[in-house]
C-alpha cells in the first residue's frame, strides 16, 4: 500500500513515520525542497506549471490524503475522479471556509459562537450592533494560528478592523471569554465506525497552540464532544482523523473550528495513546481496522516555537520525549514538540514543573 500525502510539513513527516511499521509506503507532494518530511519519506516537488504532475503523482499511489485543508478544492476534485482522497471533498470544502463551517455547526445543532457573514462595512456595522462587542472579525478563508483576525473591542476599532481585513470575505464572531479551550480528536473508518480520543485542554498564545494536556476528564463534556463528532462524520461522510476545537464557557462547549486532518493538539497521542492519531488516520484511509484510542496515563505536549530547547536538558527529565521536525528556525515557527507522558501523577507534576521554564511557558500553566 502506498499513501500519497499532499504536503511535506511536520504532519506529513509524522504520518510517514507512523506508516513505516505498518509496511505502508508514503510519497509526499511537497511545495519546497527542504521539507520536514524529506528525511523520512520520498517526495516529489510540486510544479504548478506541469500539466501532468498531479496525474503522475496520483498514478503512483493507492490512496491520497493531505496535511493542510487549504489545498485548492479543484485539486481534490481532480484527484477524486481517479483515486480515493480522504477526508473527501465535502469535508475539505466546509473546513476551508469559516462561514460554511459555522453554518454546518448550526445545521447539525452543534453549539457555536454567534456569527454573521460580512461583505461590506455596512454589514460589519450591522453585525456589531447585533452581536455586540467585543467581537472577532476573521477572514473566511486561509486563517490559521490566529492569522487574519482582528478583535474589535470598542466601536472606534471598527474602521481599523475593516481597513486591515476588508479586502476579502469575512465573518464576525462573538468574542467568547472562555474558561479554557478543549479539542476532541476522532478517527472514522470506511464503515463509519468512529474511535474517540479523550478531550484535550489547549492553551494558545497569540493565536498559536503552546500547550496541550490530556486527558481532560469530564464525562459529560466528553459525551457531548463525541456526539458532535459523530454528527459531523456522518454529515460529511468522513474518513480519517478529525479534530474539533471548542471554547468551554459556563460548562458548555462552543465549537470554534474543525480540522479535517491530524491535528497539533493530538501530537501527544504518539506516546500517550494506545494508537496515535497518525496511525489511526493511516489505518482509516487504508481501510484497516482502527486501534484503541485509550490514553496511557497523563500527557502534556509543548510546542517549540522559533527555537528548540537543548535536547540534553529535555531528555534528562523523566517521561519527556523530544520531536525535532528538521525545519529551519524562524521566529514563531513550529520547529518541534516535547511530549511528557507518564502514568505516575507525582512524576507527571514534577516533570511538568521542570519542563515549563525550559519551554518558556511558565505564564500559562
Ligand atoms: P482560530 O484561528 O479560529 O483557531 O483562533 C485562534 C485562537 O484565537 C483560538 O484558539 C482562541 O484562543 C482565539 N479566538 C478565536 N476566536 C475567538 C472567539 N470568537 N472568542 C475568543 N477567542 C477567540
Amino acid at each position: 500500500m502506498k499513501v500519497g500525502i499532499l504536503g511535506g510539513g511536520q504532519l506529513a513527516r509524522m504520518l510517514a513515520l507512523a506508516a513505516q511499521p505498518l509496511g505502508i509506503e508514503t510519497l509526499c507532494l511537497s511545495a519546497t525542497t527542504d521539507t520536514s518530511a524529506k528525511p523520512v519519506s520520498p517526495e516529489i516537488i510540486r510544479d504548478d506549471n506541469s500539466p501532468t504532475q498531479l496525474q503522475d503523482f496520483t498514478d503512483q499511489v493507492d490512496v491520497i490524503t493531505y496535511e493542510n485543508e487549504n489545498i485548492p478544492l479543484e485539486i481534490a476534485t481532480k484527484i477524486a475522479a481517479h483515486k480515493n482522497i480522504y477526508p473527501g471533498a465535502t469535508a475539505l470544502k466546509v473546513a476551508q471556509d469559516r462561514l460554511l463551517e459555522k453554518k454546518c455547526f448550526t445545521q447539525l445543532e452543534i453549539n457555536t459562537p454567534q456569527y454573521s457573514a460580512i461583505e461590506s462595512q455596512q454589514d460589519l456595522n450591522d453585525a456589531v450592533a447585533e452581536i455586540g462587542l467585543p467581537a472577532v472579525l476573521k477572514s473566511r478563508r486561509f486563517g490559521y494560528d490566529g492569522k487574519g483576525q482582528f478583535i474589535i473591542r470598542t466601536p472606534s476599532d471598527i474602521d481599523q478592523a475593516w481597513q486591515t481585513l476588508g479586502n476579502q470575505a469575512l465573518i464576525l464572531e462573538q468574542f467568547i471569554p472562555f474558561q479554557t479551550e478543549v479539542s476532541i480528536i476522532a478517527t472514522c473508518d470506511q464503515q463509519q465506525q468512529i474511535k474517540y480520543y479523550p478531550l484535550i485542554e489547549n492553551n494558545h498564545q497569540h493565536g498559536i497552540l503552546r500547550l496541550s494536556r490530556a486527558p481532560y476528564e469530564n464525562l459529560q463534556l466528553q459525551q457531548q464532544a463525541q456526539l458532535y463528532c459523530q454528527r459531523l462524520c456522518t454529515h460529511l461522510n468522513y474518513v480519517g482523523t478529525l479534530a474539533i476545537e471548542f471554547f468551554l464557557i459556563d460548562g458548555q462547549l462552543l465549537a470554534n473550528e474543525i480540522a479535517p486532518r491530524v491535528h497539533n493538539s493530538g501530537h501527544w497521542t504518539i506516546e500517550g495513546a494506545d494508537t496515535s492519531q497518525f496511525e489511526n488516520h493511516l489505518r482509516a484511509i487504508c481501510d484497516l481496522p482502527l486501534g484503541s484510542t485509550a490514553s496511557r496515563g497523563n500527557s502534556a505536549m509543548f510546542n517549540c516555537l522559533g527555537e528548540l530547547p537543548p535536547i540534553n536538558d529535555i531528555l534528562a527529565i523523566p517521561g519527556a520525549h523530544f520531536h525535532d521536525y528538521h525545519k529551519q528556525a524562524r521566529p514563531q515557527r513550529k520547529l518541534g514538540h516535547i511530549t511528557l507522558n507518564t502514568d505516575d501523577n507525582t512524576l507527571f507534576n514534577s516533570s511538568f514543573e521542570q519542563l515549563c521554564p525550559l519551554l518558556g511557558i511558565d505564564s500559562i500553566a
